[in-house]
């Protein structure tokens, strides 16, 4: 029996970014953000397309100059998953991409400059209906801002969202979302939960700069889990320097862990010992790789031995429990059939895939019933 989820989300406006909703009862978005030269139209459409595959539901792109935005131009018109244009300093930018297309404009407050600028942006927003992303970042706060507060401190984050919150409320536009990003999660966690009560619009969440791959990814779950158990975030983005398909991987397995939102194989699988009746390390290991590109939500146990192998198998949709001289496979928490370990990873993975195949057939009579 497993528990049901204690989070309750917090009420949001709903946004449209692209075709993608993000707040109110949409599913929490996942998105990363290109690292290639804008200026290499390829390159980046191809990554684009590498994270929509790797089931992105938005992707940014830095537009660092108006030449980059020329190429973007050629980028919006090849990709298909909604772009988020992320803009510093230079607040034409943010007018030329949405004149070509873009969903969303980022821009960050502490560089973007006086408010004719951001009103400028704001009548752009507002002819071309896009929503803009406020994303304050401990980095780079106001010098005022700064001064006033020494050091980066979750007041000063807040301070520096709210002053621009109020300029878009003063301009009469709420189609946007709100950032909060510091490198520390204690800061990043205490700046979110304020302005969570201040605003009603969406909350993109992340922990910037947070690291490479292993260390990034824990330093984002335990921030963006903290966050989420509150019930707060909308969108999250996991910052890694790495891969930015890994991002997207831990994003929904953050979301997976906290069941707010499914997709791929959910595995369980225990650490393995001197009990165990075949390389679990190994499967698990060969069928991740195999079975990455599964989008379908489905829950696999892979347990060494009877230690406790029935006890996961029997809650899943497929389980392996390592028994000798066989290990016993249970389907839909019922002991199935005995495999043994020659070929086991094919084994499973046919299974698996057949599972997954008719997982796929009952959520199509659902939607067709309804
Ligand atoms: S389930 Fe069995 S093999 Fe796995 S760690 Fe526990 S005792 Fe060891």
């Amino acid at each position: 029996m497993k528990f049901e989820s204690p989070i309750v989300r917090r009420k949001s406006k709903k946004i449209w970014v692209g075709d993608v909703a993000v707040g109110g009862d949409a599913p929490i978005a996942v998105q990363s953000m290109t690292n290639t030269d804008t200026l290499d139209v390829d390159a980046t459409v191809a990554q684009i397309n590498e994270l929509q595959t790797a089931g992105a539901d938005i992707v940014r792109v830095s537009i660092p100059s108006l030449e980059a935005a020329e190429s973007f131009k050629l980028i919006k018109l090849k990709t298909s998953i909604p772009l988020v244009a992320d803009i510093h300093f230079d607040y034409k930018i943010a007018l030329k991409v949405a004149e070509y297309g873009v969903d969303c404009l980022r821009i960050n407050p502490g560089n973007i400059g006086k408010e004719e600028r951001i009103k400028a942006v704001i009548d752009c927003a507002k002819k071309y209906n896009i929503p803009i992303r406020i994303g304050v970042n401990a980095g780079s706060l106001e010098k005022d801002i700064q001064r006033k507060y020494g050091e980066p401190t979750p007041d000063a984050l807040v301070e520096s969202a709210m002053r621009h919150v109020e300029i878009l409320r003063r301009y009469d536009f709420d189609n946007f979302k709100v950032s909060l990003k510091a490198s520390d999660v204690f800061m990043t966690v205490a700046a979110y939960r304020i302005i969570a009560d201040q605003i009603e619009q969406p909350i993109h969440l992340g922990i910037t700069e947070a690291g490479g791959l292993r260390a990034g990814a824990v330093k984002s779950s335990v921030g963006l889990g903290m966050l989420l158990m509150d019930g707060i975030g909308d969108t999250i983005r996991v910052s890694l320097a790495a891969n930015p398909v890994e991002e997207i991987k831990v994003g929904f397995d953050i979301l997976k862990s906290l069941r707010i939102r499914a997709k791929g194989i959910n595995f369980i699988a225990c650490p393995s010992c001197s009990r165990q009746n075949f390389d679990v390390v190994q499967t698990m290991n060969d069928l991740e790789e195999r079975l990455e590109n599964v989008t379908t939500a489905l829950d696999v146990a892979i347990i060494g031995c009877v230690v406790n192998g029935p006890g996961e198998a029997r809650e899943v949709d497929l389980g392996l429990t390592g028994g000798s001289p066989n290990n016993l496979l249970y389907l839909d928490g019922k002991p199935h059939h005995k495999v043994n370990n020659d070929n086991l990873v094919d084994e499973l993975e046919k299974s698996i895939r057949e599972q997954v195949r008719l997982k796929e057939i009952e959520q199509e009579k659902l939607i067709v019933k309804s």
